[in-house]
């Protein structure tokens, strides 16, 4: 067998996303585990995919995305946020959010720079910065609030601090920043060249009345952001991977010197049938209330159950903490619930370094009525 170097992520393995969901399939259990709805996409979108690829758009998109579909999202973000981006200079449509924000730190982090994450943290920052040489401190936000000291955070900042990473709304956690979270963070970056990648993919998934606060309402904030979002959340198209970067232009010409040799470009049909779809607002504005309606169903069936239930403000997830079912750690439970009580979780410790184990696993909501219906039979035998 060949020798091979030292590997560059040698704590990494499969993605817990995964891993669960061949178990899910090995055991034949409900799948709410990787985020991803099981329902159908608006076959009005489907039509325009169709369409454009039988109309023959199956060449290669612009570098940087189709320009109308950078139009329509720099309208979405004005009309959302009353933030401008120039959707040609400022707007690249990516191959999903994931490849954004690969992109991102690649392009900016560099051997020794720091990077600051807020655990649970999505698990694709840390290789991430890992894989260029940067090093990771994190702020570990705590069950059940999972609220941010800012003061703390503050004593994290060096002058090798390079990139901050915000995911807002949060997942796994489904928390959201406040007001007050973004003015302290516009306190702390102040006068520094600290750059925020600020992964808010979860934008249209907010409930009860309340606001997502994305990163380009604050000028300040915008000014040093790369802002990533993912039409797989939008319009319940995961497999199709597409999403962008809205970022100044000056970041975003760092960002496509990477993007460019990265994938190039993305699927230029599907763009196209994104853009089109896009006209109308009301195909993304009925989100929270329909995703609302799935959280409240699953809360309410688990009501019942010793599950306790932490907040969900956005995002198709919900937490459970489980503590008066099991001592096991929150990763042998949620085996344990996916091989003897056929419901599949991603367990909270995935998105922590050390494996904080604080009996917290993580449902995804995004399914149709009867998943979930079938998925509560099983959860209140527990
Ligand atoms: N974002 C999805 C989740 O949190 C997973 C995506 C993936 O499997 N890479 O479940």
């Amino acid at each position: 067998m060949i020798q091979l170097p030292l590997s560059k992520l040698s704590d990494v393995g499969t993605t817990i996303f995964s891993q669960m969901t061949q178990l899910a399939q090995e055991h034949e259990a409900i799948n709410l585990s990787q985020g991803f709805p099981d329902f159908m996409s608006d076959p009005e979108l489907l039509g325009h995919a169709e369409h454009f690829i039988k109309k023959g758009f199956n060449q290669y998109a612009p570098m940087g995305g189709m320009m109308n579909l950078k139009e329509e999202i720099a309208g979405k973000i004005e009309t959302s946020h009353q933030a401008v981006y120039h959707p040609e200079s400022e707007i690249t449509i990516t191959a999903g959010g994931t490849q954004a924000i690969f992109t991102t730190i690649a392009a900016f982090v560099k051997k020794d720079d720091e990077v600051i994450i807020f655990e649970p943290a999505y698990d694709c920052y840390e290789p991430t910065v890992e894989l260029f040489g940067g090093i990771v401190k994190r702020f570990e936000m705590k069950a059940p609030e999972y609220e941010i000291d800012w003061n703390t955070v503050k004593g994290l900042i060096s002058e090798k601090t390079r990139m901050i990473i915000l995911n807002n709304p949060n997942n796994p956690s489904g928390k959201i920043l406040k007001e007050h979270d973004l003015q302290e963070l516009t306190g702390i970056v102040k006068g520094t060249s600290i750059l925020i990648l600020s992964d808010e993919v979860y934008e249209n998934i907010v409930f009860d009345g309340k606001q997502h606060l994305s990163i380009c309402r604050y000028p300040e904030l915008k000014e040093r952001s790369l802002m990533v979002a993912s039409f797989g959340k939008l319009f319940h198209v995961t497999g199709w991977k597409i999403g962008y970067c809205a970022a100044p232009k000056n970041l975003t010409d760092e960002f496509r010197k990477v993007h460019q040799f990265n994938v190039f470009s993305v699927n230029a049909p599907l763009q196209l049938a994104l853009a089109e779809y896009m006209k109308n607002p009301d195909h993304y504005l009925y989100l929270n209330g329909f995703f609302q309606e799935k959280r409240d169903f699953l809360r309410k069936g688990l009501a019942n159950t010793p599950f306790e239930l932490l907040d969900c403000e956005g995002t198709y997830f919900q937490a459970l903490k489980y503590d008066k079912i099991s001592d096991k750690n929150d990763f042998d439970f949620a085996r344990e619930l996916t091989v003897t009580h056929k419901v599949a979780s991603v367990p909270f410790s995935s998105f922590y370094k050390n494996k904080k184990n604080e009996h917290v696993i993580r449902l995804c909501f995004a399914k149709k009525e009867e998943t979930l219906e079938q998925a509560l039979e099983h959860l209140s035998k527990l």
